[in-house]
């Protein structure tokens, strides 16, 4: 695989620094029942990385400490991870809003019996990956069998009351575009993925999120091969806007690693790009979330390369979608 890092280092993208943080975003590690085609992490089911319990009490205990309202918790397929299901009934005690990023189909693995009940009865919000409404494209981006896999979830997880008004219980979609273009307009996509996913499996669901690829992993490395990694990123350039800088994610969100080192974003996350303490704790230049304890992040500068266009062009990404 092609290194993207290097390619990204000169940006003149603007700098920014943090706000109150929000919202804690926590990968449980790199183990996935699927391999898709632009996973930005990589995973799949040869990947060993896993959250271990001694990081997943130090997540617990800077939930605690920092006050943040959201536990995102991300992988390969966070649900894989030994501890999911005692870290996710520990943060809701804490009165902590969580959200699952699912892949639907690790809801019908081997072991993860009773994962969707699991999941509505502590109230977990979920947002999935679904690239397309139509079974071609899905199944070609995330593996044969895939969409059949998620419909079948979804309607699942409808029967417990997911995506449906007045059940309080949260269920959102995730499009990324096939290809090297920026996503279309969210609100209209939303409005098809509703009218072709009800007409046809009476699936219901509340938002659909657009979200850009990133020049990074997977996805920038096919960009590399295919000689197509500058045209990209002069297309993000082009659709940069400065309205969308003030609500990137990073602004409100720490992203710890499965080793519990902390990150700006997932995206910096991926790319070894560190969380840069002013003062750093001890002098470490990588930080880990166990030193943050005790620490207001606000206005801690973040660290910005030039992938970050990806997050500002045109409706803007982030990991609830458009920002526009
Ligand atoms: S389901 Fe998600 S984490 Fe797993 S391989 Fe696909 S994109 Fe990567
Ligand atoms: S990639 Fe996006 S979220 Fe991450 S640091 Fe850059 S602007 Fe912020």
């Amino acid at each position: 695989m092609h290194a993207t890092l290097p390619l990204l280092q000169r940006t003149q993208f603007p700098a920014i620094r943090r706000r109150r943080l929000e919202t804690l975003q926590v990968n449980l590690g790199y183990v996935c029942n699927q391999t898709c085609v632009h996973c930005h992490v990589n995973a799949g089911p040869k990947r060993t990385e896993s959250m271990a319990r001694e990081t997943v009490e130090q997540v617990l205990a800077y939930l605690e400490a920092s006050g943040a309202e959201t536990l995102d918790l991300t992988g390969g397929a966070p649900e894989l991870n030994a501890h999911f299901r005692s870290l996710v009934r520990r943060a809701r005690a804490l009165g902590v809003r969580v959200i699952d990023r699912c892949n639907l189909t690790v809801l019908f693995e081997p072991g993860q019996e009773g994962l969707a009940e699991f999941l509505a009865a502590e109230g977990v919000d979920i947002v999935a990956s679904l690239p397309c409404y139509s079974e071609e494209l899905v199944d070609r981006q995330r593996g044969k069998g895939v969409y059949d896999a998620s419909v079948r979830a979804i309607r699942m997880l409808n029967g417990l009351g997911y995506g449906r008004e007045g059940s309080g219980l949260s269920l959102d979609l995730v499009y990324n575009p096939q290809g090297a273009k920026l996503p279309p307009p969210q609100a209209a996509l939303e409005a098809d993925y509703k009218r072709v996913l009800g007409e046809s499996f009476g699936i219901v669901f509340n938002n659909l999120f657009t979200l850009a690829n990133m020049p990074i992993q997977r996805f920038g490395s096919t960009l590399v091969s295919k000689g197509q990694f500058n045209d990209y990123m002069s297309l993000l350039h082009r659709a940069h806007r400065d309205e969308n800088l003030g609500s990137v994610m990073c602004r409100t969100l720490v992203s710890v690693d499965w080793q519990g080192y902390v990150y700006d974003c997932d995206f910096n996350q991926m790319l070894g790009l560190p969380l840069a303490l002013e003062k750093p704790a001890g002098g470490r230049s990588r930080p880990r979330l166990s030193e943050l304890i005790g620490r207001d992040l606000a206005g801690n500068p973040i660290a910005v390369r030039d992938h970050c266009y990806g997050c500002t062009a045109g409706q803007g990404s982030s990991c609830a979608g458009a920002l526009a």
